[in-house]
């Protein structure tokens, strides 16, 4: 998918601001890209219109490409669309009860398993409970899971009405100290009707306080079509997914985020039982579906990039004395954007002085901006010709005091008087030559 993105933004290469219509291209190639990920092709669309919106209404900072941009945007689009937090798994009762929902294969025996581990470790008292009756393996196989992580698992092999096992498991976990119970249960190849009406009748009966949907990531759109019939049924309260260690797009966790509105709160990574169940991070899950975890370190070598022309530039015009008030704008800007206000400092001599008694955050420069925008062209290039009626104008337009005006200029002048003697000195300006 990276590849694809690439080639979709390449349009974009050398643009100052998104305009529609390679914007148009762009969202298209998106598409298919996100279509290529798994991504339901309903969701897809609604995503890169989201996008297209977002992105004609972004000014494109000088510093990063359009492009970079552009997938910066899609990134923190798809995180968005994936709940952006991370939900808490916290089940509440005495003792709470766990229900794990999904089709046959989906994972939900390894899942119960992992979980009854995770658990175990936070300090709960855990009982599992096999409540697929229909495979004596899948009995055995909780068991083995059981044994390998020193986890109780309530069984009854003769027994084959899920409701009373998973009733009896409660009632043998209240006498047992059991803080939390876990009920695996039975699943079918596809969505059918009897498997349904047996897993509501468990949930009526135990009243779980969290139901999870188990999901196998790696079936892709049918998936989605799964957990929303799962969904209309019991109304479960959060997804699972699994196989998240093969090489899965990861598309289907963001379709089925968007279908039935609810979170996704463990990520299950490989067949061993421990260190391959996580909390679901969004932002981690977006940077995965776009295949391209290096993006956010793209933007920043760009950014840097653009830290050392800009301070070469500054630099020369540093030595000839040619700093003006574009210059201390264009920097104000800078720094807000990157927001290190110790650049800012560090870059420009004297503009410690210049802060001295201010708190320093985003505050700070917006009277020194509004000034510097109420200047003329040339009164910002000429600091020298700033009468007492412009100043009274530029006092007037940028909502401050002629005091406060004076204050600028007569900083300004200072700030460069300073640098005119770090020339002399030293033929140079020292910390200037370049970014971080
Ligand atoms: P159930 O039928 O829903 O209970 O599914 P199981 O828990 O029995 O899992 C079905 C198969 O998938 C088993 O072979 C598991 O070992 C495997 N499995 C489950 N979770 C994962 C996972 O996160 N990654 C991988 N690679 N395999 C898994
Ligand atoms: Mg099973």
């Amino acid at each position: 998918l990276s590849q694809q993105l690439d080639r979709a933004v390449k349009n974009l290469k050398g643009e100052g601001r998104i305009s529609e219509i390679n914007v148009a291209t762009t969202v298209k190639e998106i598409r298919k890209a996100l279509l290529n990920a798994d991504v339901n092709f309903k969701v897809a669309k609604e995503i890169t219109n989201d996008i297209k919106e977002e992105a004609l209404g972004q000014k494109v900072l000088t510093a990063v490409s359009p492009g970079q941009l552009f997938i910066k945007i899609v990134s923190d689009k798809l995180t968005e669309l994936m709940g952006s937090t991370v939900v808490p798994f916290n089940p509440t009762g005495n003792p709470a009860v766990v229900l794990i929902s999904g089709l046959q294969g989906s994972g939900k025996t390894t899942f119960t398993g992992k979980l009854g581990l995770k658990m175990k470790k936070a300090g709960k008292q855990v009982l599992l409970v096999a409540g697929d009756v229909y495979r004596p393996a899948a009995i055995d196989q909780l068991e083995t899971l059981g044994e390998q992580t020193g986890v109780e698992v309530y069984t009854e092999r003769e027994n084959k009405n899920p409701v009373e096992i998973a009733q009896n498991a409660i009632e043998y976990a209240k006498k047992n100290g059991k803080s939390l119970v876990i009920v695996d249960t039975a699943g079918r190849l596809a969505v059918d009707e009897q498997m349904m009406k047996e897993i509501e009748a468990v949930k009526a009966a135990v009243k779980p306080s969290e139901t999870l949907f188990v999901v196998d990531s790696m079936t892709g759109q049918d998936a989605v079509n799964t957990a929303k019939t799962f969904n209309e049924r019991l109304d479960f309260d959060g997804v699972v997914l699994t196989k998240l260690d093969g090489d899965t797009r990861g598309g289907a966790a963001l379709s089925i985020r968007r279908v039935v509105e609810k979170p996704i709160k463990f990520i299950s990574t490989g067949e061993k039982l421990e260190n391959t169940l996580d909390e679901f991070h969004p932002d981690r899950m977006a940077q995965r579906i776009l295949g391209m975890g290096d993006v956010v370190s793209l933007v920043e070598r760009a950014q840097q990039a653009y830290d050392e022309e800009e301070a070469k530039r500054l630099n020369k015009k540093l030595r000839k004395n040619q700093f003006d008030f574009n210059d201390l704008l264009s920097q104000i800007q800078h720094i807000k954007k990157m927001g290190d206000i110790k650049d800012l400092i560090a870059m420009v001599p004297g503009m410690g002085k210049m802060l001295k008694d201010t708190e320093i955050d985003e505050n700070a420069f917006k009277p020194v901006e509004a000034i510097i925008s109420s200047m003329t062209p040339e009164e910002r290039t000429k600091p020298e010709i700033m009468s007492t009626s412009r100043k009274q104008r530029i006092a007037k337009g940028s909502g401050t005091s002629i005091q406060q005006v004076n204050n600028l200029i007569k900083q300004f002048e200072e700030m460069r008087k300073t640098m005119k003697k770090i020339n002399r000195m030293s033929g140079g300006v020292p910390g200037m030559k370049g970014g971080k």
